[in-house]
C-alpha cells in the first residue's frame, strides 16, 4: 500500500502555487487515474493551504471497507467535474480523500472524530488546515456532508451549498462550457474588463479617434459612465483623472496625443486602469486560438457589467453613451454599423435600468445568432466557444419558460435577476477580495468619494450631462473637479 497518492491529472487543474506541492506528492504514482486527491498526514495541511478552490470536500475512508470501494465511483464522478485536466468546472471545488486505514493517518482521522466510513466533510480549503471536527462542536466552519450516497445526491448537496447548478452531464459539453456555464469563472472577468477598458483607450489613442467636439462629447459621456459604474475601482479612478484634465488635454476637441507635442499633458500620459494594464492577455475571454475572443469579448463583458450597475434615472444616458462609444470608437466597421442600426431601432427612451440591461442582453444575442450562422458556415469561430443564445439553460434554468429548437420563451424577470447577479455581485465580490490595487497617489480626491463599492448612483451622470450641455463643455463634474484642482494648485503655489 502506498502513501501520498495524488493524481497528476487532478493536480493539473490547480494554480501554479498548488501545482508544485501536488507534483511532489504525486510523483510516485503517475498512472493513477483518480481525480480526487488522496491526501495523508504529511501533505494534508499544505495542499489545503495552497488550494485556490473556493470549497473542498474531504472524504475519510478505509481501503478495506467494501462500502467505501462501492462508493468510490460515485465520488469520482463528482471529482471528475472539478479536479483534473479534463474538469468541466476546474478549480471550483477541491475533491479530496484520506485513507484512515493507513497508520500515518490515524491521528488525523482521530482529529475529525471519524467513527464510520465513509464520512464526508465540507469547508473552504483553508479551514481544513490544522482543522478538526467533533460531533459536540457547536460552531464549526467545517460541516458534515449528510447527503452523499450517490453522485447525484452529493452534487445536489454541493449545489445547495454554493447556489450553483452544476450537473453530472456537464462533462458531455467538454471544455465548451468552462467559460460560460461556470458561475465561478465570471469572477475572472474583472481582469478582462480592466484589460478591455485600457485596450479600448489605447486604440482610441493610436487612431487619434477623438477628433471633433462630437467625438469628444461621446468620449466624455462614456468616461462619466466609467467613473460612476466601472466595476474596477482603479478604472473608476483613472477615468476620473482623465475627465478632470480633459479640457487641458483636448481643448475644443483637439487632443494632444503624444509626447511629440512637447507638452506634459497628453492623453498618452494617462492610464484608465493603472500602469500595469493592459497586461496583454485575457482570462475569462481567452480563446482557444490566438485570433479568437479577447478584446471584443472583454468589451461585451464591460458593457454588461456597466449596464447592471446603473440606476433607473441613468438608463437613457447609459444607452446613449454606450451606443455612441461603439459607433465612434469600436474600430470594426461591420460591428459598429450593425450595432448602430440596433441602437437606432430603439424608439422609446429607456426609463428603467432593467430596460438597458435587457436591451443589451438581447442585442448581444442577436449578434450571437447572426455570427453563429457565419461562423458555422465559414469555420471562423472558436471551436471551444461556439456562439450560442445566452445564457444556456445550465447556467440559468429559471430564465427559460419553455424552449424548442427554434424558439426560446424567456422569463425576462428571471433573466434580469440572473444578469444582475452574474455581472454584478460576482464580479465585485471577488475583485474586492483579491484584486484591489488602487494607487492612492493617483487618486483624485473627488474620485475617491465616488469610488464607493456599491451600485448606488454616486455620480449624477444624467444631471451632470444636462448641466454640462448647458453650461460647461465637459460636464459639471469635470468643471467642479477642475476648479478644485486649480484652487489646490494655486494654494500650493502661494505657500
Ligand atoms: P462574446 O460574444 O464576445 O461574448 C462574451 C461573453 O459574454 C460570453 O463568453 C458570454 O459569457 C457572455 N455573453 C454571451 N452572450 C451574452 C448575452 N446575450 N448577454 C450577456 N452576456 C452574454 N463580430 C462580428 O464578426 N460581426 C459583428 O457584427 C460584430 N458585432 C459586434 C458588436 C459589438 C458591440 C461587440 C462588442 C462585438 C461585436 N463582434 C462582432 C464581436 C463578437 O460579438 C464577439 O465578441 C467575438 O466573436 C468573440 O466572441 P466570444 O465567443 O468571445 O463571445
Amino acid at each position: 500500500m502506498f502513501v501520498g497518492l495524488v493524481s497528476l491529472e487532478a493536480a493539473a487543474s490547480f494554480s501554479p502555487g498548488s501545482r508544485s506541492i501536488l507534483r511532489d506528492i504525486g510523483s510516485n504514482n503517475a498512472d493513477q487515474k483518480d481525480n480526487a486527491l488522496e491526501l495523508n498526514a504529511t501533505n494534508f495541511d499544505s495542499v489545503f493551504q495552497d488550494s485556490p478552490a473556493k470549497y473542498a470536500v474531504l472524504e475519510f475512508f478505509a481501503h478495506w471497507c467494501p462500502a467505501c470501494r462501492n462508493y468510490k465511483p460515485h465520488y469520482e464522478k463528482v471529482a471528475r467535474l472539478f479536479n483534473g485536466a479534463d474538469a468541466v468546472h476546474p478549480g471550483v471545488v477541491l475533491m479530496t480523500r484520506v485513507d484512515c486505514a493507513i497508520k500515518m493517518n490515524v491521528k488525523l482521522c482521530d482529529k475529525f472524530s471519524i467513527n464510520h466510513y465513509p464520512m464526508l466533510f465540507w469547508a473552504p480549503p483553508k479551514k481544513f488546515v490544522g482543522g478538526s471536527w467533533g460531533p459536540k462542536q457547536e460552531k464549526s466552519e467545517i460541516s458534515v456532508v449528510d447527503e452523499w450516497r450517490t453522485a447525484d445526491l452529493l452534487l445536489n448537496w454541493i449545489n445547495k451549498q454554493m447556489g450553483s447548478s452544476y450537473g453530472l452531464d456537464d462533462q458531455k459539453f467538454g471544455n465548451l462550457l468552462t467559460n460560460i456555464s461556470d458561475q465561478e469563472q465570471i469572477s475572472q472577468a474583472i481582469f478582462d474588463i480592466e484589460e478591455a477598458t485600457e485596450e479600448a483607450f489605447d486604440i482610441i489613442l493610436s487612431h487619434k479617434a477623438i477628433k471633433s467636439s462630437e467625438t469628444s462629447a461621446s468620449f466624455i459621456r462614456f468616461l462619466q459612465l466609467l467613473v460612476a459604474h466601472h466595476p474596477s475601482r482603479r478604472c473608476r479612478t483613472g477615468s476620473a483623472e482623465i475627465l478632470v484634465n480633459f479640457d487641458d488635454l483636448c481643448p475644443s476637441g483637439e487632443c494632444s496625443y503624444d509626447q511629440e507635442s512637447g507638452g506634459k499633458d497628453t492623453l498618452r500620459n494617462f492610464h484608465i486602469c493603472g500602469k500595469d494594464v493592459p497586461r496583454g492577455y485575457y482570462r475569462f475571454c481567452r480563446g482557444s486560438k490566438n485570433e479568437t475572443r479577447g478584446f471584443s469579448c472583454g468589451l461585451w463583458v464591460l458593457m454588461h457589467s456597466l449596464s447592471v450597475r446603473i440606476e433607473d434615472g441613468e438608463s437613457q444616458f447609459a444607452f446613449t453613451a454606450i451606443c455612441e462609444f461603439i459607433n465612434n470608437f469600436f474600430m470594426c466597421d461591420d460591428c459598429r454599423r450593425h450595432f448602430h442600426d440596433m441602437c437606432l431601432s430603439v424608439k422609446t427612451p429607456f426609463k428603467k435600468a432593467r430596460d438597458i440591461v435587457l436591451w443589451l442582453w438581447s442585442t448581444h444575442n442577436k449578434v450571437n445568432e447572426r455570427l453563429k450562422k457565419d461562423e458555422d458556415s465559414l469555420g471562423t469561430g472558436d471551436p471551444k466557444f461556439p456562439k450560442m443564445i445566452w445564457p444556456p439553460k445550465q447556467l440559468c434554468p429559471s430564465c427559460y419558460l419553455s424552449s424548442t429548437e427554434k424558439n426560446i420563451d424567456w422569463d425576462h424577470d428571471e433573466v434580469y435577476k440572473f444578469l444582475k447577479k452574474y455581472y454584478g455581485q460576482k464580479l465585485v465580490s471577488v475583485y474586492k477580495k483579491n484584486g484591489d490595487s488602487v494607487s492612492k497617489g493617483e487618486v483624485v480626491a473627488a474620485a475617491e468619494e465616488m469610488a464607493v463599492p456599491t451600485n448606488a448612483l454616486v455620480v449624477p451622470v444624467g444631471a451632470a450631462l444636462a448641466i454640462a450641455l448647458a453650461s460647461c463643455a465637459f460636464g459639471a463634474l469635470a468643471c467642479y473637479w477642475r476648479t478644485q484642482q486649480k484652487n489646490r494648485k494655486q494654494q500650493i503655489q502661494r505657500r
